[in-house]
């Protein structure tokens, strides 16, 4: 049954898109597990450079179709505009598969997430205020619309109109805001629906199938592990499970049907948003790394926090995911420092801490415990095989693995989708 999970280990963005991308090209079907539109997953061809936030990664392989799983939330402009882009671009959209469960984002959603980022002030999440938190949270707590509901105009008219009074109760009464109005809103569905309704199928019984056909599959998540709602850095976290776990639940696989689970890992650490960091550089170090790393947000344009790679998370996220093998993107950022830091634990006063706790205050005015390792100092952008890279770098892979207890297998040298190093196919 081989479904292989493709996860970010540490908080998002650590080019996941690009590796799944390139793995695509050896799979049937890739299927979206988590996440919304505030997910933006950058892949570099020859065609340009494309910017997914819920389509799949593997729409640029023509043969691959492309499966938006039931635990994604979906904003469904968003989603006909990402799929009408790609169309004037000249990408086969027709592979293109949609979960009837998966749950609407809707404009009261887009609206609490910032009225709730106004009211938190300087606790603030740091959302990308796309409306996934309160839709995940609607989910919860069974007010949900879902794909399914599109199907049918008067079940839709029905309960959208049941949320739409509800929302508008706490946007006026908690938040002063004004009311959004029903029909416009339902009118909007209507018309999104009309484009995306031959997409609409129940994806877990198509994803059982093609695993039963002995088919290839992807399973691919969005955000990283350290944003989990159960284990990340609550409550600076996102609202779904973007782990091995959660790929399972949101694509319609089982675990058992799992044979590789590759924890996608930066060589160094950004995040953006709120919550303590250990590991942060903030000075021209760390500014480096982010000119190097282009580490301001997709879709936001937010700048990145950055740091040493920070191994206390990452073995963290390792062992709870069962990683099989890492993914390190990004390492030709680190070509020009002559020493590299990796931060092996963290140190609050006398006292030394080795996992990441529960209550975040026990890490505030944490210090990074760094062990620094010789840097390479060249250009490593232009190789494709793992022994050219230079004995260094190696060498500092060798010691993140240690670090994770998993092997190497990729490794991300550029942006361009041939910019990539399999340990196996030398
Ligand atoms: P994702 O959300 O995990 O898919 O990652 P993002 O797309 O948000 O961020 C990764 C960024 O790094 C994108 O701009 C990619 O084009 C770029 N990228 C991916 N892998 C590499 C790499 O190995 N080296 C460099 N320099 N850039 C990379």
């Amino acid at each position: 049954m081989p479904a292989t999970i493709i996860m970010g280990g540490q908080w998002g963005d650590e080019g996941k898109g690009k590796l799944t991308d390139a793995l695509a090209a050896n799979a049937a079907m890739v299927v979206r597990a988590n996440g919304g539109s505030n997910a933006g997953h950058t892949i570099q061809t020859d065609q340009g450079t494309f910017k997914l936030r819920l389509v799949p990664s593997g729409i640029l392989n023509p043969h691959v179709r492309c499966v938006i799983g039931a635990g994604v939330v979906i904003e469904l402009g968003t989603l006909v505009n990402e799929l009408r882009g790609l169309q004037e671009r000249g990408i086969d959209t027709s592979g293109m598969m949609i979960s009837d469960r998966a749950h609407l984002v809707l404009p009261f959603h887009k609206r609490l997430d910032q009225l709730e980022e106004q009211r938190r002030e300087q606790d603030e999440i740091g959302t990308t205020l796309n409306g996934n938190g309160p839709a995940y949270a609607d989910k919860a707590s069974r007010h949900g619309l879902r794909v399914c509901d599109l199907r049918r105009p008067e079940i839709l008219r029905r309960k959208l109109a049941i949320e739409v009074d509800a929302k508008n109760q706490n946007l006026a009464g908690v938040f002063g805001d004004p009311p959004l109005e029903f029909q416009p809103l339902y009118e909007d569905l209507l018309e999104l629906t009309e484009f995306l309704r031959p997409m609409v199928v129940p994806t877990e019984v198509i994803v059982q199938d093609a695993l039963h056909a002995g088919q290839r599959i992807i399973v691919e998540c969005a955000q990283g592990a350290m944003l989990d709602i159960d284990y990340g850095t609550y409550p600076y976290v996102t609202s779904s499970s973007p782990t091995a776990a959660g790929a399972c639940q949101g694509a319609g696989v089982a675990p058992s049907q799992v044979d590789a689970v590759i924890g996608v890992y930066k060589a160094y650490t950004t995040r953006v948003g709120g919550g303590p960091m250990p590991a942060e550089l903030l000075d021209e170090t760390g500014e480096l790394i982010r000119v190097r790393g282009r580490e301001w947000g997709v879709n936001t344009g937010r700048p990145r926090r950055t740091g040493w790679f920070d191994a206390v998370a990452a073995r963290q996220t390792s062992r709870l995911n069962g990683i099989t093998n890492i993914a390190l993107t990004l390492l030709d950022v680190l070509d020009v420092f002559d020493e590299i830091g990796i931060c092996e634990g963290y140190r609050v006063g006398d006292l030394a801490i080795s996992h990441v706790p529960a209550l975040l205050d026990e890490l505030s005015g944490a210090a990074p415990d760094l062990k620094f390792v010789p840097g390479w100092s060249q250009d490593t952008t232009h190789v494709r095989d793992f022994a050219d890279l230079p004995l260094e770098a190696q060498k500092y892979l060798n010691v993140i693995e240690t670090h994770l207890g998993a092997p190497v297998r990729y490794v991300g040298v550029g942006p361009d989708r041939e910019q990539l190093i399999d340990r196996l196919h030398a």
